[in-house]
């Protein structure tokens, strides 16, 4: 039997770990730093069919479905003038029993950990990660250690087992942009059938239904200079007087929402430079530690699912050594995807945003264009 150890109890390392615990030949425990697995309420997930279609596989399509939403389309608006300037039919790429899908991230996590419950160790954070031939011993902060045949990091974008396994590793850049979250009630004002993204100079936001009762999550991406020394600064964004100056620089437009968000959270996002392969072949990073994309293409878990999946095909068939280069290959055309989308969502020059609008109109009902940009990436 296969010892598999996995660091980290977020989507892909526990994903992952539903995928092993199917078969008998192995043996897997999933190490968690936190006292308790997040199950933070004020945080969306919009999930594409490529990781719908995987996510069935452990039986998610009969989990709580009144739990869940399927949007139809993604409607695209002007945060100025609040006209609609176009919609994206994202259900053409459903099927039956795959289709596009937004939840709580905590109902996700929910789903995800139900039958992990004997294997889940938390308050393990890594401390020392030693190659043995072909064993790996982890040393754990609570002096705990354990020995595996493989070993699975994904333990996020600030990845610790990373640094602890690679030297000279460049470590995750500030993405110049704030992520402002939380939820919202259900609103006359918002088509609460659909994902409704509103764009506008250096800021965006994606207002979308969470589940059948009409709750919506909220989501802003705004662009903001921030030093080193406050990029570390962990206690900034709990800070009355900073979070007032950014929800300051909020547009007019969007502020008849702010007194209706609910568990109102801001913080700093961070993204991959460069991608990094372990010495071993019974290493492997998955999600946010293999790479974290800017959030605007949404497809950061929807990836931690695909690597998971394919990591798992890759282990099961002795094929490890695969692995890395097929990942590398879908996640640059996500990453190059994403950045685009936060180029194009936050034009400020009024005429360029003019051109945006013009050729988005056009782009949303293009089957070629769409077949290129969304099927390739929706496709697995
Ligand atoms: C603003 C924003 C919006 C987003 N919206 C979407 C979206 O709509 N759709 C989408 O698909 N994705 C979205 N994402 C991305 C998505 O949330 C992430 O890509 C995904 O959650 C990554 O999962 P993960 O398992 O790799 O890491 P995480 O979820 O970060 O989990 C890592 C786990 O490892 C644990 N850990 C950390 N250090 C250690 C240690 N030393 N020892 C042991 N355990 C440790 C942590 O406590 C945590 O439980 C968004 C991201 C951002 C920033």
């Amino acid at each position: 039997m296969k010892k598999i150890a996995i660091i980290g109890a977020g989507i892909s390392g526990l994903f992952i770990a539903n995928l092993f615990k199917r078969s008998s030949n192995y043996q897997i425990t999933v190490y968690e730093k936190s006292v308790s697995i997040d199950l933070d309420e004020g945080y969306g997930i919009q999930l594409s069919v490529n990781s719908v279609k995987l996510l069935n596989q452990i039986g998610f399509d009969k989990f709580k479905n009144d739990q869940k939403f399927n949007p139809d389309k993604i409607n695209f608006y002007s945060i100025e003038s609040s006209n609609k300037i176009c919609d994206l039919n994202i259900s053409d790429y459903n099927s039956e029993n795959c289709k596009y899908t937004t939840l709580k991230r905590s109902e996700l996590v929910k789903f995800l950990k139900k039958d992990l419950e004997n294997v889940i160790k938390i308050n393990h954070s890594i401390s020392k990660i030693v190659q043995q031939n072909q064993k790996i011993q982890l040393i754990f902060e609570n002096n705990e250690t354990s020995e595996c045949d493989h070993l699975i990091i994904s333990d996020g974008v600030f990845s610790k087992s990373k640094s602890l396994i690679l030297e000279n590793q460049t470590p995750p850049r500030y993405n110049k942009t704030l992520a402002i979250r939380g939820t919202i009630p259900i609103s006359q004002k918002i088509n609460c059938r659909n994902i409704s993204l509103f764009l506008g100079p250096d800021f965006h936001y994606v207002i979308y239904p969470v589940n059948q009762n009409g709750d919506l999550n909220f989501i802003a991406i705004m662009k903001y200079k921030l030093n080193k020394e406050e990029q570390k600064n962990h206690s900034l964004f709990n800070d009355a007087n900073f979070i007032k100056r950014i929800l300051d620089k909020v547009p007019i437009e969007m502020r008849e929402f702010l007194d209706q968000i609910k568990k109102l959270k801001i913080f700093p996002v961070f993204v991959s430079d460069s991608f990094f392969k372990t010495k071993n072949n019974n290493m492997h990073l998955i999600g946010d530690a293999f790479f974290s994309f800017p959030p605007s293409f949404a497809q950061g878990a929807s990836q931690s699912i695909e690597g998971a999946y394919e990591l798992f095909e890759n282990i099961e068939n002795n094929t490890e050594s695969n692995f890395f280069k097929n990942r590398v290959n879908k996640t640059r055309m996500v990453n190059n995807r994403s950045k685009i989308n936060q180029f194009a969502f936050h034009l400020s020059n009024p005429l360029t945003r003019l051109f945006r609008d013009f050729f988005l109109k056009r782009l949303v009902k293009n089957k070629k264009f769409l077949e290129n940009y969304l099927g390739k990436i929706y496709k697995n």
